[in-house]
């Protein structure tokens, strides 16, 4: 069977951070991609687990050696998919990418064979609710996150799968099957 790069998507808060590492931790042929940032680590945050924290020059340099697969700036940050790292598990496992939708949809103009799938909340307000939970970000932050989810939502008819994050084992549960479906044809 070969190896599949999927990408989960999906708004900030909506969970995708948590369904992704779910799946990889239950599957040991799925890898979760490592993604380079500008940004600070949040409290509990590990480099070189949860991303590689770099600093702005360090991540302008890469770009310039062409070392993303795609690569964003949001949020006064950037956030960049390391092409070598993604290819390179690919070789061993099915890859699982959790980046934004502009990253996600760079990633298929590149490489048509990923598998674009997008998390979508219940409700923006759940996402709202999740998001002051986290306790991470000032509510203006918080606001402007909020405003960026009606546009990654309005992309979603560009995605192959879109699902309703709402209860966690039935996304996974979904997730898994649209692995299978891909595995299998
Ligand atoms: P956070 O700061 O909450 O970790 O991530 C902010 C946003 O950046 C999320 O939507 C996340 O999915 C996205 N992101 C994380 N890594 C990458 C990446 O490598 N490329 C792109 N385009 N977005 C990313």
């Amino acid at each position: 069977m070969r190896n599949i790069l999927f990408v989960i998507s999906g708004p900030s808060g909506v969970g995708k951070g948590t369904v992704a590492k779910l799946l990889v931790k239950r599957n040991e042929n799925i890898e979760l991609s490592i993604s380079c940032t500008t940004r600070k680590p949040r409290t509990n945050e590990v480099d070189g687990k949860d991303y590689f924290f770099i600093d702005k020059s360090e991540f302008l340099s890469k770009i310039e050696k062409d070392g993303f697969l795609e690569y964003s700036n949001h949020f006064e940050n950037y956030y960049g998919t390391p092409y070598d790292f993604v290819f390179n598990k690919l070789k061993e496992k099915d890859v699982l990418l959790e980046i934004d939708v502009n990253g996600g949809l760079s990633v298929k103009e590149k490489f048509n064979e990923v598998v674009l799938i997008m998390l979508v909340p219940p409700s923006l307000e759940e996402v709202k609710k999740r998001l002051i939970a986290r306790n991470t970000e000032s509510l203006e932050k918080i606001n402007k996150r909020m405003e960026r989810i009606n546009y990654e939502l309005s992309k979603k008819d560009l995605y192959d799968y879109v699902v309703v994050n709402d209860k966690l084992e039935e996304t996974y549960n979904e997730i898994l099957k649209i692995i299978e479906i891909e595995k299998n044809k």
